[in-house]
This record gives structure tokens, sequence and C-alpha cells, in this order.
């Protein structure tokens, strides 16, 4: 917080450091005139129900009405948005970004019929529209997307009544999320620097960094003291989010609830089984790495507590913004021309607000719509860690550009199961530049490496861990097993034993570590960190030492925005995400940095 102090006004901001929203709108009178626009036209849309069934060019014109004020809609939002995240003390943009808020819920009540009234109208019925009108057929994917939930829908009664109790199915959720923010006493422990601090969520994953064990273990120690306390009240809201989601897979009539939350993405679930057969294969190169973290940092025992802090010395060299946008064009000139003259107009043209400022919003993201540009919210510091948040970004940002580009509105945006893919690839492209860069310089080439296997290690092999753990308390309960807090610490403990092996000691806590992880209350949806960082191994890989067949591909998977299911384009990129191939491909890839690391520091 005192460094608050040292931060530039927004003002102070040198201009070619911020994002040009002007592009957005020119002046906030131009945001005045959509948003009314769109507020004109919600008695409009909300009247048309009731009209779908009056024939082809009444679905037709509702539909149009429909994206029309979307699109409207989502343009208002971002300019909100990013004006209020630049400098969230300003009360003009504060309220702004709340009228709009209330606008996209006072939106979706006036076209909540559409979705119902879509799924009454037959197959026979749909036929004789396409005929009658063939720019239907443009909607088809949209409209089939609705459809494909026909057999899950219940009766209006029944869908009124689950929608009435939303808030008492999230109880569990919202009950855990106050717990876990608000009301858990988390006591003062000491730092690094022999300072007392206030632990939380944050300051742990810091102290679980620092060099020092002893640091390490109080942070760990006192945690877990804390979630103990509160392990059987964890598990209630545990219990209670998980019998939500079994609940409505019941009465929805799937097979699971793993089922359930994957149809709404039209993931099939051999994609997560897949995911945890392979990686379960792989284990051994985590038991390696484990065991080569206990070699290199020195230590008698290895403990839970032991896994974050770096394994090499972190006085890694300065990258300032210069210098990793030169870097970023350099490493991405694998994806040919045209990608790279985007990557310049993103630099060149004020898409990214740099630098830090007070009462900006912290952290890095990628955010835009189908009429915008792709703007991305940085807070820059000159280190490795930046100049991969600046290229991950980046792959947001192209993805985003390419399917506006070449998609209609209705599918120019991705599903969340592709999401991370584009932005993982270009880490996976930096990484490959950055040990080419740097193949006589063993030093630098151990950072790199470092990064990419702890990177790995975080994304697939822990995200795997917590789908298995989602997995299994889902089957349990389905089955009428009760889940207690020891029932799932047991089952946590013997999971965690099987991922990370026999070189570090099961601390007895980490039984406990379902009961802090917000991501149990995401109904299935960590696996995609997973499956993605692998998909984008075995992309990179194949951009950076495959043919010009390889770039192509994938800059077709670029622009292929929603317009088919998410598997089938991925396929077009290259990459079958039903079949374990491309995991594999991505072990393969883990083990051989990882023998190089191994040989690296043995020296
Ligand atoms: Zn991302």
């Amino acid at each position: 917080m005192a460094n608050t102090q040292k931060l530039p006004l927004r003002k102070d901001v040198p201009e070619k450091l911020t994002w040009d929203l002007t592009t957005v709108y020119k002046t906030d009178a131009d945001f005045e005139k959509d948003f009314s626009a769109v507020q004109d036209q919600l008695p409009v849309i909300a009247q048309l129900a009731g009209s779908l069934e009056n024939g082809a060019d009444a679905l037709l014109k509702a539909t149009g009405l429909y994206l029309d004020l979307n699109r409207k809609l989502e343009k208002v939002y971002v300019y909100a948005q990013l004006k209020n995240d630049q400098d969230t003390s300003e009360t003009k943009y504060q309220a702004m970004f709340s009228r709009v808020e209330s606008m996209v819920a006072k939106f979706g009540a006036a076209v909540s019929w559409f979705d119902p009234e879509l799924l009454t109208l037959s197959e026979s019925t749909m036929k004789q529209y396409y005929d009658q009108e063939p720019k239907l057929s443009d909607y088809k994917r949209l409209f089939d997307q609705t459809f494909e939930k026909r057999g899950h829908i219940l009766s209006n009664d029944v869908e009124k009544v689950l929608a009435g109790a939303s808030d008492i199915f999230s109880a569990g959720e919202k009950t855990f999320g106050i717990l876990d923010n608000t009301d858990l006493p988390f006591p003062v422990v000491t730092d690094d620097n022999g300072n007392q601090v206030q632990l939380s969520q944050g300051v742990y994953g810091i102290l679980l960094e620092s060099t020092s064990q002893a640091v390490r273990k109080q942070a760990f120690k006192k945690l877990y003291e804390v979630y103990g306390q509160f392990q059987h009240t964890l598990a209630a809201t545990l219990t209670t989010n998980v019998k939500n989601h079994n609940f409505k897979a019941q009465v929805r009539k799937y097979n699971s609830a793993l089922e359930a939350a994957l149809a709404a993405n039209e993931v099939p679930t051999n994609v997560y089984q897949n995911l945890i057969d392979v990686v379960n294969n792989h284990l051994d190169l985590l038991h390696r790495y484990v065991a080569l973290r206990k070699r290199i940092l020195d230590l008698d025992n290895l403990h839970m507590y032991d896994l974050y802090t770096s394994l090499v010395d972190k006085k890694s060299p300065k990258y300032t913004f210069d210098r990793s946008k030169e870097i970023a064009l350099d490493a991405l000139q694998v994806m040919g021309p045209d990608y790279v003259s985007h990557v310049k107009e993103e630099f060149d043209h004020r898409w990214i607000d740099v630098v830090e400022n007070q009462f900006k919003r912290s952290g890095g993201y990628s955010s835009g719509t189908y009429d915008t540009n792709p703007f991305i919210l940085l807070n820059w510091k000159d280190n490795l860690d930046n100049l991969y948040t600046l290229i991950h970004e980046t792959g947001h940002s192209m993805h985003s550009y390419y399917s506006a580009h070449n998609q209609p509105y209705q599918y120019g945006d991705y599903s969340i199961f592709v999401a991370e893919i584009a932005s993982t690839t270009n880490e996976n492209i930096l990484t490959d530049y950055l040990l080419d860069q740097f193949k006589d310089d063993p030093e630098m080439k151990k950072i790199v490496l470092n990064y990419y296997l702890d990177g790995f290690k975080g994304t697939v092999f822990r995200q795997t861990q917590f789908a298995e753990f989602e997995q299994y308390i889902h089957e349990q309960d389905a089955k009428g097993q009760p889940l207690t807090a020891d029932f799932m610490d047991n089952y946590y403990r013997d999971l965690n034993h099987k991922y990370y092996g026999d070189a570090v000691i099961s601390d007895d806590e980490i039984g406990l570590e379902w009961s802090r992880i917000p991501h149990f209350y995401y109904n299935f949806y960590v696996y995609q960190y997973a499956t993605g960082f692998a998909a984008s191994s075995t992309l990179a890989d194949g951009i950076v030492h495959g043919t010009k067949d390889n770039v192509e591909k994938y800059l077709n998977f670029l622009k292929s925005g929603s317009s088919d299911i998410p598997t089938n384009v991925m396929k077009k990129a290259g990459v079958d995400m039903t079949k374990p191939d491309y995991l594999e491909h991505a072990f393969e890839i883990f083990e051989q940095r990882l023998n190089e690391f191994e040989k690296l520091t043995m020296k």
C-alpha cells in the first residue's frame, strides 16, 4: 500500500502509454447516443415475445433485432468498463459503468422469452422456416446451440421454480465466499525481512515463494491451522455445491454433473477423461521434477511448502516495455507477416494501457468486442514475468481480432474452452524463442526452463489434480457417500501423494487443501487450463518447428470464432482434443525440457 504514494495520477501518464478509447467513441456523448438507442429498443424487442411461431420472417426479424442490440450493448459495456478500470476513483465512469451493468440486466429480462420460445419450434417447423427464408441459415449454428438443450429443458412451471430458486442453489458457493474472503480470522506471521504481516491468501502466495524454509513453513502451518478449525463448515459448503450440480444434472436428464457442465460448452466428456488418464500415465515426470527440486534446494526433507520457491537465482535481467515489444515481435515472426502486422498495430496504435497509475485496476487482461479494438490492460514492471504477460494478452487480442474480422457478428467471439489456447500458444512460442536465444548462456537458459517447468506443473499437473478431485466428489455424492471433512481429507491426501510421489513429505495439512480452493465452486472449470496449455504446447511446437501448413492451420483456428463446436474449431488448427495424442506430445516436450534442466543443474 505504501507504494501507492509513488504511483502517478492518471492524468500524468504519458498519452502514448495509454489506450486510445476515442477509437470506440470519440466523446462520451457518442456513448450516450448508443446507450439511449439500446434503451429505446428494449420495449420493442420485449413486445416480439410470442411472435416466433408466426413464420420465418418473424424469426428473422426478432433474431436480427436481438443481435443488433446485443452488439451495441457490448460496445457501450466495453467503453464504460475500460474507462472505469483505468481510474476506478473517477465517479463519472463509476456511474457510467453501473448504468451499463443495470442495462445488461434489463436487456436480459427483455429477451428472456427468446430461447424458451425458440425451443417450442419443432424440427419440421425449422426446416420449413429455412426453406422459406434462406437468410435464416446464417443463424443455423446459433439456433442449434439452443436446440442442443432440447432434451434437457423442463416444463415451463418447473423451469420457473428452478430459476426462482437460483439464489438458494448457490448458497454453498456464497457462504464459502463470505467465510473465505471476510470471516476467516488469519493470524499475523513473520515475512522474509522479519516484519510482522497479516496473513491472507495473497500474502500466503508471496510467502510460499520465500527463499527461507522457516518463513514458508510458518505460513503453511498457520494458514492450515485456520482452515482446519473450520473444516466441517467448509465440507458442508462444498457438499451443498456438489449436491446442487448433481441435483440439476439429474432433473435435466444428464448422466452426470460432469456431462451437464461440459455440455454447456459443447465439450464431450472423453476430453476430460483423456486428460486425467494421460496425466496419470506421466506422473513419474512430476515425481522426477519434485526430486530434482529437493536436490537443487539441498533440503533433507522436501515439504509441500517447498514447491513454490524459485530453483534459480531470481536476479533475472530487466525487461523494459520497449525491449519486451521488440522481443515479442521477433518471437512472433514465426506466425507470418499478416499476424505480425496486427501485433504492430496493437503496439503502435495504442491498444495497450501500459503503466500502473493510482486507482487503476490491478492485473492484466485483454478486453474488447466485435466493434472495438481488442484492448489490453497491463500494470507494467520490467521483468520476465511481464514480458510473458504481454505476449499472453497479445495472443488473446489477436484471437479476438482474427475472429471478429473473419466471422459475422453472431460467430465473432470464441468459446471459453478454447479461450486460453491462443494466449498460451504465444507463451510457448516465446519459451522456444528464448531457449534458442540463450543456447550459449546456461544461466539464462536455467531461468527460462525453470519458468516453463513451474508453469507446466501449476497448469497441467495441478489443475488436473483438481479436476480429478472434483470428479471424484461429485461421483461419490451421487452414490450417496456423505462428503465429510474426514472423507475428503483422506482422499485428497492420497491423491496428493499420488501426484507428487515419495520425494515430498505428505504433510498432514495438505489433506485440507480442498477446503480453500475457490475453483471447486466453479463447476468443472479448471480442466480447461490443463487441456488449453497442453494443446498450445503442441500447436507452438508445430508453428516453430513445423511447416507453413502448421501456421496456416493455426490462423484458420483464430479466424473460426465460434462458427463451429469448439473441438471442431481445434481440429482446424490440427489438434484433435477428443483424442489423447496432443496431451502425449505436450508431455514429450515437458520431458525433454526437464532433461535439459536436470543436465544444466547437475553441473
Ligand atoms: Zn489468459
